[in-house]
């Protein structure tokens, strides 16, 4: 039978789009429950069976429903049938693998698809999972149970519909069976209806209750009727009611609102800023200040802000220090909250309250919106004469009032994801005791940036101590704080294993291991792989045999992804051959398979202190790609000719097949350079690479490039326990310089050819040039020093930053490149068709065009650009539009850029665990620098460790003020007595100690902050007494004379971290 059905989608812009399409209606579809003995369903389940997939659709046959689902007082066996909206809202629930026997209708599937492809997916997941045990009920294709749409019912209406004829049919059709079909939905209306009908149905919550031995399945619901104790808060009166789309929208084109992505200063969660572009084409920072500023809106979150007045902006340059948890008393956090702006704003709490006051109004005036001024509780003012407000175009003089300053009027899009986090300790103290009604508790996010969450839990005891993920919900105006759910634990603070998790959630990075699909697509011979002069095109000619080559790698120890290798000849002209071959991943990789899909979805491997989670599975990125001395490997080589200067005579590419002679560590490569007595053809064709590679440098530098730096440690981990034991600075070596040399010059002669063949298409790799504000804060700070930066071109920068020495100091050049290299804009790829050439510069590398070419084990752009190069140079290729795509080519940059953001701050966070491991337990004095200097304390870097911390000036409470005055015009912390100060790149003597209280004692504790405390200089008040000094010091020493000495310090763990290169 053939009906026409049309089908309502959602695009990703947010229209409706129908379609209409043929629709078949079948009788022969089963109804999924295993025993049943109508012969409909058992004839459709052999043809399944036989078929391996359902009737229908491309959704894989799960195994059916059980004979002996869940019994329940109220319903007896029975299967569940959940509403679109309850896969949407309770996904998480769902998921739980304790939820079986759910019957999927496909009006539901279809919804979902719609609504949320993760979703969608997620349900797509459990369905393929047999032990769970999820059907696919084709409800949409049975003869019985599709349903026409009325014509006065809304498509919304006629779906609801469709799963209540769905359910009762089934109801009806396992009689006989004695099992019952339960709806679950949410929505009164079809409760009701479903009452009507006769159909069995419930909502999630009741659902939930059958699962007694799993309270925790309640917790997890969303948090319908969470307390606000902030309600009874006399001084709370809510945030200001947001704008509608509309008024948002015709703000911004008004030029009255600017609109960006809020992001809150990770030193301060009350302190936000949006960059927003200016009518005169600019961009400029906007600050949002404190909690009611920012109305609700949170890290991520894409906002509209409305300009305060002048008199309202901030006036002084640098920020207070807050941590969150750090409010003695929970929940009633109006007092600490003004106490804690008091720096920036120096406003008392009631003239805080009344500024938020005014400005709704300034809002609700000009825009009429009056339900901002209702919530203002100013209402009967609400539609005065517009107060004062700032247009964005009136920003742009440069003046002395101080930063521009907004408030956030509404929210465009919200970034809300998972948050890893811990109970409030305040609250965990308390204790509810063995209570099984739920509480409401806040929960800290590890992102400090992230407001509180509360929550209601029935676990309270359970979650102290621990890490979990929760998820937000919702942000009702009336609430202080932002309400969620739990989802599920993750262990005990301070446990390794549990805080990699934590940071491998935090900054998404993919991390379960391949599944069977992507392993379906590496070579069938595994490790026998080997290689086949046929059918690796060697015997044709298309893939150069370039075997005979004396070719080496030189990487760091240990390294076992190995990408590139080189080699140099001597040719009879006098000038050099050099190549630099990169394993050849796309010939394993093609595009859109399983394995393909999930590279570019990973982007990248991600390397932490104990561990690396490749991008490829093993088989290939440490063996079959890996470019192994004394094996055949495919590679994809880039070969010049170039003169004793070491310029480009000519350049050509090739795939090809190498035969390594040797794969050396720099320690290696640069001893063969460094003894005469060695004078084989490796270590010789290495001293031409590595003369050639200084003239490249030299040239390089001559342009401008900058020589920029981070600073960086490696951990010897304990074998077995891998406790870090010792932590050092990286050093360099000549080697590391020559490899990245060559690097360079393949990566940019690489981008010139794609650019030439892909002229819209192309990836590449650009590196805008810094404004000059941003190193406004360190020329100020350099000026007492007779130094300053010359940002006009890197060329200038470069030499400014050569010529920026202090005898007194040799490190001070280095901490300088560090604070310079925190101004420089972030690299990022991008699609050539969407910029202009001007745009395509590379500032830090002083390079017109770029790219990366040569780690295709470990970054999907590589791999993306080998396709294109192959593209480039054989004729013959088979390419599809994944490589013509200008539009999915800037979507994959987009993800790639992200990735790669991520994958970094997860190395720096794992280095931070590590050193927080190392320094349990321990006191270290040690030698830092100020970088940093804030209204309440100072960023001090230790270059020995490579860490930073704070000092604080202030305690946190209002009780004690600060030690020392800040003082703008010095940019310093000034002490009361003014004998002492404190100011950026000052020497300063320290003593670094992590808290070892147990874990669930105090919020410090759960974060496992590194506390700094000063030695010197001596200040009264701040600086640790002598008498404490002393006996830290004492007890240092009596541990050293006890500790063994013969600890099994072995490895270098940090696999290869020099390799992961910002540029
Ligand atoms: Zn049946």
């Amino acid at each position: 039978m053939l009906r026409n059905k049309s089908f309502v989608k959602r695009t990703r812009k947010g229209n409706i789009v129908r379609t209409v399409k043929e629709h078949y209606l079948r009788d022969d579809i089963s109804c999924g429950y295993e025993s049943c003995k109508h012969s409909v369903c058992i004839g459709a389940r052999a043809e399944a069976e036989e078929q391996g997939k359902t009737p229908i659709g491309d959704v894989h046959l799960a195994a059916p429903l059980s004979a002996s689902p869940r019994d329940s007082v109220q319903w007896g066996p029975h299967y569940l049938v959940p509403d679109t909206n309850v896969f949407v809202n309770q996904i998480d629930i769902l998921e739980r693998p304790i939820i079986n026997n759910v019957v999927v209708l496909s009006t539901v599937l279809d919804e979902l698809r719609g609504l949320s492809m993760v979703v969608y997916n997620r349900v797509r997941a459990i369905v393929r999972d047999h032990e769970r045990r999820w059907f696919v009920f084709s409800n949409e294709h049975h003869r019985e149970t599709f349903v026409d749409r009325a014509t006065d019912e809304s498509p919304n209406d006629r779906n609801d519909r469709a799963i209540r004829v769905a359910v009762q049919w089934l109801s009806k059709h396992l009689e006989t069976a004695s099992i019952r079909p339960v709806m679950v939905t949410n929505d009164e209306d079809n409760l009701r209806k479903a009452a009507a009908d006769g159909v069995t149905a419930c909502r999630m919550e009741e659902c939930l209750g059958v699962y007694t031995e799993c309270p925790e399945l309640l917790d997890m619901m969303g948090s319908v009727s969470i307390t606000e104790r902030s309600g009874t808060d006399p001084n709370w009166e809510g945030y200001a009611e947001y704008l509608s789309p509309v008024q948002i929208q015709a703000g911004v084109k008004s030029g009255i609102l600017v609109q960006g992505t809020l992001q809150i200063a990770p030193y301060n969660y009350l302190e936000g800023s949006i960059f927003a572009a200016f009518p005169d084409g600019k961009e400029r920072r906007i600050l949002v200040i404190g909690r009611k500023d920012m109305n609700r809106a949170i890290q991520g979150d894409k906002v509209a802000v409305q300009i305060l007045p002048r008199s309202q902006w901030r006036k002084a340059p640098s920020a207070a220090l807050v941590d969150e948890d750090e409010d003695a008393v929970p929940d009633v956090d109006t007092k600490t909250e003004a106490v804690q702006t008091t720096p920036s704003v120096p406003d008392t709490d009631k003239t805080n309250e009344g500024r938020a006051r005014k400005r709704a109004r300034v809002a609700g005036g000009k825009l009429t919106n009056s339900a901002a001024t209702v919530a203002a509780d100013e209402g009967a003012e609400g539609h005065e004469e517009l107060g004062e407000f700032v247009k964005p175009s009136d920003v742009e003089d440069d003046s002395l009032d101080g930063e521009p300053t907004g408030r956030v009027v509404g929210v465009i899009r919200r970034n809300w994801r998972s948050y890893c986090a811990f109970l409030d300790p305040n609250f965990a103290h308390k204790g509810t005791k063995a209570s099984s009604a739920p509480v409401s508790v806040s929960v800290l996010a590890m992102d400090r940036r992230i407001p509180k969450i509360k929550i209601r839990t029935r676990q309270v005891d359970v979650l102290s101590g621990q890490r979990f993920v929760v998820a937000i919900d919702s942000w009702p105006k009336e609430s202080r704080y932002p309400h969620g759910h739990f989802v599920r634990a993750l262990g005990d603070a301070g446990d390794k294993a549990t805080e990699t998790e934590v940071l491998l959630l935090e900054h998404d990075v993919p991390f379960q291991p391949f599944t069977k699909n992507v392993r379906a697509d590496l070579p069938p011979e595994g490790d026998k792989w080997l290689l086949d002069i046929d059918r690796d095109q060697v015997a044709s000619g298309k893939r150069r045999d370039l075997r005979h080559i004396d070719v080496c790698s030189i990487d760091p120890p240990g390294c076992t992804d190995i990408d590139d290798a080189l080699h140099a000849i001597r040719l009879p002209n006098g000038n050099f051959q050099v190549g630099v071959h990169i394993a050849d991943v796309t010939n394993f990789v093609k595009p859109n398979t399983a394995m393909d899909k999930e590279a570019a979805h990973r982007s990248t491997t991600v390397y932490l202190v104990d561990r690396r989670i490749d991008m490829l599975p093993e088989l290939l990125g440490t063996n079959l790609c890996s470019l192994m001395s004394n094996v055949d490997r495919l590679a994809f080589s880039c070969i010049w000719e170039l003169d004793q200067d070491a310029t480009i005579v000519n350049v050509t590419f090739h795939k090809s097949v190498i035969h390594s002679k040797a794969s050396l560590t720099y320690e290696e490569a640069q001893t063969r350079i460094d003894d005469p007595s060695l004078n084989d053809s490796i270590t010789n064709n290495i001293r031409d690479l590595n003369m050639l590679a200084k003239k490249l440098r030299k040239r390089r530098m001559d342009a401008g490039a900058l020589t920029l730096s981070s600073p960086e440690v490696r951990f010897r981990l304990e074998n077995d326990s891998q406790d870090p034991v010792d932590v050092e600075m990286k050093a360099l070596k000549e080697t590391n310089a020559l490899v990245e040399e060559f690097m360079l010059l393949a990566n940019t002669s690489v981008a010139a050819k794609i650019y030439e063949h892909f002229p819209d298409s192309a990836m590449l790799r650009r590196h805008p040039e810094p404004p000059a504000q941003n190193f406004d804060n360190l020329q100020h700070a350099l000026k007492p020093l007779d130094i300053q930066l010359e940002t006009g071109s890197s060329l200038a920068l470069a030499q400014s930053l050569d010529r920026a020495v202090l005898a007194s100091d040799p490190y001070f050049n280095n901490l300088l490149r560090i604070l310079t290299t925190r101004c420089m804009m972030q690299a990022q790829y991008f699609c050539s068709g969407s910029c202009t050439p001007e745009e395509f510069r590379h500032y830090g590398l002083a390079t017109g065009i770029y790219t990366h070419f040569t780690s295709p084990i470990r970054r999907y752009a590589d791999v993306m650009v080998h396709r294109l190069l192959h593209a480039s140079i054989d004729r013959d290729a088979v390419y599809g539009s994944e490589l013509t795509d200008k539009i999915k080519m800037n979507e994959q940059c987009d993800v790639l850029n992200h990735r790669h953001r991520m994958a970094q701050q997860a190395s720096r966070s794992s280095v931070e665990l590590y050193t927080n491991l190392f320094f349990k337990g321990k006191t270290v004095e040690e030698t830092g620098y100020v970088t940093q200097i804030l209204q309440n304390g100072f960023g001090v870097l230790i270059p020995s460790y490579g860490i930073e911390g704070v000092v604080y000036t202030a305690a946190r409470d209002a009780a004690s003020p600060s030690v020392m005055e800040y003082e703008q015009e010095a940019h310093a912390l000034i002490s009361h007595d003014k004998a002492s100060e404190i100011r950026l790149f000052q020497r300063v003597r320290v003593v670094l100690q992590v808290d070892d209280k147990p874990v669930s004692a105090n919020v410090s504790s759960m974060r496992r902050k590194l506390s700094l405390r000063l030695v010197e200089p001596v200040i009264a008040g701040l600086s640790i007494e002598v008498g404490e000094l002393e006996a830290l010091r004492a007890a240092k020493k009596a541990r050293a004379a006890s500790a063994d000495e013969d600890s099994k310090i072995v490895e270098m763990v940090a696999k290869h971290p020099e390799k992961i290169q910002t540029i």
